[in-house]
């Protein structure tokens, strides 16, 4: 088997889509000759099928991924690092139409938001830690006359990456720019359900200059190499973006050899409308927070709690915003806002929580139903709000991970950011006010890693993201998210060399 197809995507962009593992700078064949079939969700046909890497394969991967840290890696000049990740931000800028095509294609999500969102965010990123690679030091610390320590940030060694599908190329960059600008290798596993674009990045890696061994991008199925990958004894670190329960698993397989752990798992994040907010901006937030990229973001603002007062006008105006702005359709057309749901088992789990809504008795004010394209196939959800909820209901509780949102008011501040920490997770939280003293107030008594005062969702490279409770373990981003890939040493100096 070939391990690349030339392929035509929908939009009629053609390229080559590299097929195989990418290890030591090298296409190769599963050892365990297996394959990923990719699916489009648009209408579920089949683009092409890619080989699975198994724990044999891992295996192989850590190997080069070794030598590569122990060789060349570790010798080079820190600001030749940096440039390296510039360069292969240049190149992904590049190729920035092939990759958001194959984005929208792989994983269903509109072309305009790959194009305009996922590409620059991760040239974005990548270029970020790309100036950091050669301003990574320690400090110097004199304790008394006779004694004095410098300490060094060190790389960790070989890290392990794995991925989800909801952003894969933002997702892979993320761990990517901060392992490499530090010094460490890495084995990356990307999502089974999107692994197209990751393997289209691998080809830029090898081109940008990167010695071999430093990065490999394996596809395989989460039970095998991404369990694999957790257990390695060579693996060093692993950091792992996903679903909470997987996380779960993840830091319990981690314990061999007590790799160092960064998780980034789910979150039930809460967007609390104060009854002075600007109600309208509220509202266009309220709806792009959780119906972006069709509902499936982990930070996404998927539980709506607002002030009494200003409830019935927020639902009306709340119904207008989806019928207007979410246009539900091919990922390719220009006006289209949302597309299919990633995968069978994605559009399974949120009709199943549908159901769980209408069962347990919440209202719906749009949506609530499956919604096929034009002919008839497709993995399509119509965006879906219940209002007048309990936080006791499943559907207020569990992530959903779709277009869908819970809805429900409340009187007093105190009661609303009790409400809002009412959750396993703490991932994200937003604030509509326009009262500077009660957003930072409310802010200060939210559990969760980030708080968005009259805004939802903001990311940005430069400032570090991470989860409170179960949404995570640890920090991606900013400085903190690269403090991460490091680990310090100290060194004594004896002054005077007397006992
Ligand atoms: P989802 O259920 O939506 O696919 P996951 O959190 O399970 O989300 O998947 C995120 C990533 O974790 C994927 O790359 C997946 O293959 C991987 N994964 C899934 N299960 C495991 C596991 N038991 N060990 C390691 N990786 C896993
Ligand atoms: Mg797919």
């Amino acid at each position: 088997m070939s391990h690349i197809a030339n392929l035509t995507a929908p939009n009629g962009i053609n390229y080559t889509q590299p097929l195989g593992l990418f290890i030591d700078n090298e296409w190769v064949a599963s050892k365990k000759e297996d394959r990923i079939i990719s699916i489009n969700p648009a209408d579920e046909s089949e683009i092409c099928s890619e080989e699975a890497a198994g724990s044999e394969d891992v295996d192989i991967a850590v190997n080069a991924a070794r030598r590569a840290f122990d060789g060349k890696w570790r010798e080079m000049d820190t600001s030749f690092r940096g440039d390296l990740l510039h360069k292969l931000a240049t190149l992904v800028e590049q190729h920035a139409d092939v990759l958001a095509t194959i984005d929208a294609w792989d994983n269903g999500k509109t072309y305009n938001a790959a194009r305009n969102e996922d590409v620059p965010d991760s040239v974005a990123i990548l270029k970020y830690y790309a100036g950091w690679a050669d301003k990574i030091h320690g400090t110097v610390i004199e304790p008394n006359p006779s004694r004095m320590a410098y300490t060094s940030r060190e790389p960790i060694g070989v890290c392990g990456a794995i991925i989800p599908w909801n952003f894969p190329l933002v997702n892979i960059v993320t761990k990517l720019g901060p392992a490499l600008a530090a010094g460490n290798t890495l084995v990356v596993k990307v999502a089974e359900q999107t692994p197209l674009s990751a393997l289209y990045f691998a080809n830029l890696v090898k081109e940008a200059g990167f010695p071999r061994g430093v990065v490999n991008v394996l596809n395989g199925m989460g039970r095998e190499a991404g369990t694999a990958i957790a257990a390695h004894p060579g693996i060093d670190m692993i950091s792992f973006t996903g679903s909470t329960p997987t996380g779960r698993e993840i830091l319990k397989t981690a314990a061999v050899n007590m790799k160092r752990v960064i998780l980034e798992t789910g979150g039930k994040s809460p967007l609390i409308v104060f009854k002075d907010a600007d109600l309208e901006q509220a509202v266009r937030w309220g709806h792009r927070g959780i119906m972006s990229n069709q509902g499936q973001v982990c930070s996404a603002t998927s539980r709506i709690f607002v002030h009494e007062d200003v409830y019935d006008r927020f639902l009306a105006l709340y119904k207008d915003e989806v019928q207007k702005v979410s246009q539900v359709g091919d990922p390719f057309k220009e006006d289209t806002f949302q597309g299919p749901q990633v995968s069978k088992a994605q559009f399974d789990r949120v009709s199943s929580y549908i159901d769980t809504g209408k069962r347990e008795g919440a209202k719906l004010l749009c949506g609530g139903e499956a919604c096929k394209n034009m002919s008839g196939k497709g993995l399509y959800i119509a965006p879906t709000v219940f209002t007048d909820v309990s936080d006791s209901m499943t559907i207020s509780r569990d992530e959903v991970f779709g277009p869908f949102v819970v809805i429900s008011k409340f009187n007093e501040e105190k009661e609303a950011i009790k409400r809002a920490n009412d959750s396993v997770f703490g991932l994200g939280a937003a604030v509509f006010t326009r009262d500077i003293s009660r957003a930072l107030s409310v802010s200060k008594k939210i559990e969760s890693g980030t708080v968005w005062i009259n805004s939802s969702n903001d990311s940005d490279g430069r400032v570090p993201f991470g989860g409170f409770k179960q949404s995570g373990i640890g920090l991606e981003l900013g400085e903190l998210g690269l403090a991460a890939y490091t680990i310090s040493k100290s060194v004594f100096i004896n002054l005077n060399s007397k006992l």
